[in-house]
Order: structure tokens, then sequence, then C-alpha cells
């Protein structure tokens, strides 16, 4: 008895394996059409200067809106679309639609864009970031170039190679999510990074736990010895916004300041209003002023 239980047991685990695996399948055909079937988009979230208030940028977030999915969050299907190999497709198109889409803002405003490990890593990288670089038009010193400290990982010239040529066609490097992976202080010593991003797990403890904010507080100090901005990311309430300030850094993303919007949806203010989220009469006069200067 005690065996057909058990290859009863064995075939339900089975099928659920293959259930599992045709899921997984078909995920994966779905991500390879979604760039022609037009279910990606490019989101914006914009970036503030801590003490002027002024908007500095915006990083570019892809999105996918399946029809029967919903909405898939990039932290589901970027992690596919590498292991598919399909990343340097999406990151190519990301990164044309938001030179495209900068090119048509006020001059004074960047855009950050995503690159994945794997698209860091190959071959023609460069290449294509300076092809799209002049078929938009975008000046190099507005685009953004984000990376995670996973690169820095292989420790080859290649990876130092890399960020060097970026930065001689004069592309900015941020380094994304600092503090979550294995880097240490001093391996910003050894890449012309211009700007840290520090990572949101730490913004989020920042009001509560004391060495958060001096975690917060160690990196903007050596950022700025190093001549680097810094950049705290996962805004979402005033308290940390006065926190991050108070310890020195240069700007703020976070959905206190602005949740990432379609670009059609962008109104390019000079500066956010003194309450963020609330929308000022003196910011909607600077609004059109900006775009009837356009
Ligand atoms: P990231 O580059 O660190 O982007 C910031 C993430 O934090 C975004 O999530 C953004 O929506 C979210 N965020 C911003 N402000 C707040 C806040 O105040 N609170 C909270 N809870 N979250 C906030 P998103 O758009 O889901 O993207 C997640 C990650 O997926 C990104 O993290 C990035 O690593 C990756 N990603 C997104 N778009 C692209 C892309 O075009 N290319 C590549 N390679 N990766 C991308
Ligand atoms: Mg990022
Ligand atoms: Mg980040
Ligand atoms: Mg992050």
């Amino acid at each position: 008895e005690a065996k057909s239980f058990g290859s009863a047991h064995a075939c339900v685990f089975q099928s659920e394996m293959q259930t599992r695996l045709m899921e997984k399948k078909s995920f994966e055909a779905d991500l390879r059409q979604a760039l022609r079937k037009g279910e990606l988009q490019v989101f914006y979230q914009p970036q503030v200067n801590t003490t002027t208030r002024e908007i500095r940028g915006y990083e570019a977030l892809m999105r996918w809106f399946h029809p029967v999915r919903g909405e898939v969050p990039p932290s589901e299907f970027i992690p596919v679309a590498e292991n598919i190999g399909l990343i340097h497709e999406l990151g190519g198109w990301v990164l044309r639609t938001a030179c495209t889409e900068a090119v048509r803002w006020p001059r004074r405003l960047k855009v950050a864009v995503n690159l994945s490990p794997v698209q860091f890593r190959s071959r023609n990288l460069i290449q294509s970031v300076v092809a799209i670089l002049s078929q938009s038009g975008l000046e190099p010193g507005r685009l953004e170039l984000e990376i995670t400290e996973s690169v820095l990982l292989d420790k080859n010239e290649q990876t130092l190679d890399t960020l060097k040529e970026l930065k001689a066609v004069g592309i900015q490097i941020a380094m994304d999510d600092f503090g979550t992976g294995y880097s240490s202080l001093g391996s910003l010593r050894s890449f012309p990074f211009d700007k840290i991003k520090i990572d949101r797990s730490f913004i989020r403890d920042i009001t509560t736990r004391a060495d958060a904010i001096a975690i917060v507080e160690l990196v903007t100090g050596v950022a700025r010895s190093l001549g680097m901005t810094t950049i705290a990311e996962g805004i979402e309430t005033e308290e940390q916004f006065a926190c991050v300030k108070q310890v020195g850094c240069d700007q703020v993303q976070g959905y206190l300041i602005g949740r990432p919007v379609p670009a059609a949806q962008l109104i390019h203010l000079r500066q956010i209003g003194h309450r963020f989220g609330s929308m000022e009469d003196e910011d909607l006069i600077d609004a059109q002023a900006v775009s009837g200067r356009m």
C-alpha cells in the first residue's frame, strides 16, 4: 500500500513540476513577444536636488503590461530576460526610447537608464550606446547609466576598461543600490563613478535605526570626498527626506517626490513644491514657463 501511495505522490509531484515548467516556458514566450506586441513601456521617476528641490533628471524604468498577467514587475521579468538573452534587445529598446524622449526635455534634465550586468559585459556595449546617442541626438553628458555592484564582482580589467570607455564618451555612471552587494567603500576609489545611489533598504530604516543613518552619512561623506554625487532612493516620507538632507545627501528619489509615470505625464517643473506631492501655484506657473520656452 505504501508503494502505491508513494507512486501516486510522485505522480502529483511530477505533474506539478510539469505545470511549473510549462508556465516558465509560456512566461518566456510571452516576454519574447512583449516588445512586438507593444506591451512594454518606459516610465520615468524624478530625481531632485535635496537643498534646492530642483529636478535634476529622471530614471527610466521598464514596465510590462500583459493583457492576462496584468502588470508584471521588473523584478520578475528582468532576470528571465537576462537568462534567455533577451535583455540585449529590451535594454537597447529602453535606452533608445529614453534617449529619444530626453531630447525633448529642457536641456538641464538628465535621463538615467539601468544597465543589466549582462548588457554591461556584452562586447558591443560601447558601440551600441554610442550609436543610440548619435541616432537620438542626445548629448552624452545628459545620459547616466546605472550599474549594480555585481558588475564589480568579476574583478577583471575589462570592467574598469568598459567604465573608462563609457566615461570617455561623456556618459555619467551611477552605482545603483549601493550597500546591498559585497563591494566595499574602498571599491568606490577604484572606479570612476559620478553618482552613488544609496539603497532603499538603508532609507527604510533611517528614522528608526541609528546604524542605518550612520551608514548613509558615512557613504555620503566618502562619496563627497571622492567628488561623487549621492542620491537616496526610496524616499517615502518627509521624515526620511529630512534625515538624508541633514546628513548631506545631494539628491533624492522616491514616491514622496514622485512615482514613475509615462513620459506624457511628466511636467518638467523647475522645482518641486515646498511640500512634496502638493503641486503649488508657483510650480504650475514655472512648468508653463518652462514648456513655453521649449
Ligand atoms: P532600481 O534601478 O533600483 O529602481 C528603483 C526601484 O525602486 C523601481 O522599482 C522604483 O519603482 C522603485 N521605487 C522608487 N521609489 C520608491 C519608493 O519610494 N518606495 C518603494 N518601495 N519603491 C520605490 P521597479 O520599477 O519595480 O524596478 C525594480 C528594479 O528592476 C530596478 O531597481 C532595476 O534594477 C530593474 N529595472 C527596472 N527597469 C529596468 C530596465 O529598463 N533595465 C534593467 N536592466 N533593469 C531595470
Ligand atoms: Mg536604477
Ligand atoms: Mg536603485
Ligand atoms: Mg533598488
